[in-house]
């Protein structure tokens, strides 16, 4: 099912053709309202008038995070604060938070964007939706929120956190789809089990997850532990909040982009070069329609690949494949571009394993080191002939590493339980090279 036929199944040529007009009507709006645009578009020796093709964006600068930072609080705002009916703002672990604003206008495209994504997901308003996005200034709760209402299903605001009072709803009220973050599915899962549910057993038929990137082994292991079809969302506060771009049910390889509002490139993330279509680097957008918050070029730092190829569903919009990691998680370990994610992957589904893991970068003298901690199994570990399994299967994990990913790390296999769980996006990576 589609949620609006005429925007998401457009001619490729009719749809170029309204990002076009879109675009040059962005970047002359806040040529005209932002200074931060003024002044960036005049010293990069461009103007609003320079738009002919598409293809002329690429003389514009690029906006990144930062920017945001240094515009801090409403800098960047294109229309006067007596419009915007909404601010969210990111969580600023480090440095200070970037802040969002939009308009009623806004607020509209983003509901129907996320009720495109539920949709594609295959959900109606039979559904009910137990959203343990986290809600306040986050996008992710609100903005699922809205969605699932505007496509008329019931909205369970659960929130994230208080994982007992999550799992005593899922069985009370039994929601049929569930939005959070992967690695709370996983969570979730667990913790459900030690509690003695059969979390295989509940209603949820469909797992709408996205904020953190993961892999098609941890898309299994989800599956399999809470019996549901799990599906992959993207967004980014910045950009929106989560229905930037979603999977539909029927091809579930990648994620549709909603390009009628989004205009998106891929460029080299060392030499800010545009790239092919199709080819792996970092994304780059440009939203078309909003109107308190706009943003130009913008740097996501996500690094994937756009998937041009028609889908069954019907939809036109290209598709973002995974998001293999960010151009600023990349760990370069001697030399050797890893995203976790890709560690990850040689984790996730490996016999006598939990997919619960960490990675703990350092250096020794001038070499950087890798340690992959990793959670074995409770039956592993509490088997007869623990020392020599274990022992056995670290050796198999450095040469998998190796294999897969041309790295050389150190493998500890620690206690089940042992490593801290995530409530929202989880943090991974210990780099002690900093201190
Ligand atoms: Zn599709």
């Amino acid at each position: 099912m589609i949620y609006n036929e005429e925007f998401e199944t457009l001619p490729r040529e009719a749809l170029e053709a309204l990002q076009l007009k879109r675009l040059r009507q962005v970047v002359a709006r806040v040529y005209h309202t932002v200074n931060f645009y003024k002044k960036s578009f005049d010293k990069a020796g461009v103007s609003p008038d320079d738009l002919r093709t598409l293809n002329d964006l690429q003389r514009f600068p690029f906006t990144v995070k930062q920017d945001l930072r240094d515009n801090y609080p409403f800098g960047l705002f294109a229309v006067p604060m007596s419009n915007v009916v909404r601010l969210h703002a990111s969580s600023g672990t480090t440095g200070a938070s970037t802040v969002v604003g939009y308009t009623k206008h806004d607020i509209e495209i983003w509901t129907e964007l996320v009720g495109r994504c539920f949709v594609a997901a295959g959900l109606t308003k039979n559904d009910i939706i137990h959203n343990a996005y986290g809600y306040g200034l986050f996008t992710g709760g609100l903005g699922a929120h809205y969605g699932a209402e505007k496509i008329g299903a019931s909205v369970i605001p659960m929130s994230g956190g208080n994982t007992k009072r999550q799992i005593m709803i899922l069985q009370d009220f039994g929601p049929t789809a569930i939005c959070c973050t992967p690695s709370y599915a996983l969570n979730l899962a667990e913790q459900g089990r030690a509690m003695g549910v059969d979390m295989r057993a509940l209603k949820l038929r469909v797992g709408i997850f996205g904020a953190e990137p993961w892999s098609e082994k941890m898309r299994g292991e989800i599956e399999k532990a809470l019996n549901l079809t799990a599906l992959n969302i993207y967004g980014l506060s910045e950009i929106m909040g989560p229905g930037v771009a979603m999977e539909c049910s029927e091809e579930r390889n990648g994620m549709h982009i909603y390009e009628d509002n989004f205009l998106v490139e891929t460029i080299d993330p060392q030499t800010g070069e545009v790239l092919p279509p199709g080819t792996e680097g970092e994304i780059v957008f440009t939203t078309l329609t909003k109107e308190a918050f706009p943003l130009i070029r913008y740097r996501t730092r996500d690094i994937a690949r756009l998937n041009l190829t028609p889908c069954r569903c019907g939809r036109t919009h290209y598709r973002l494949e995974r998001i293999v990691g960010r151009s600023d998680d990349m760990l370069i370990i001697r030399g050797v571009n890893v995203f976790p994610s890709q560690i990850e992957a040689v984790l996730v589904g490996i016999d006598g394993l939990e997919p619960y893991y960490q990675l703990i970068v350092d250096r020794e003298g001038t070499l950087d080191t890798l340690e992959v901690q990793v959670e074995v199994t409770e039956k592993q570990f509490a088997g007869a002939d623990e020392i020599k399994v274990i022992q056995r299967l670290e050796k198999s994990l450095i040469k998998d590493m190796k294999d897969y990913l041309g790295i050389t790390a150190k493998v500890k296999l620690v206690e089940p339980k042992s490593i801290q769980r995530s409530f929202g996006k989880a943090n991974r990576v210990i780099d002690k090279r900093k201190i």
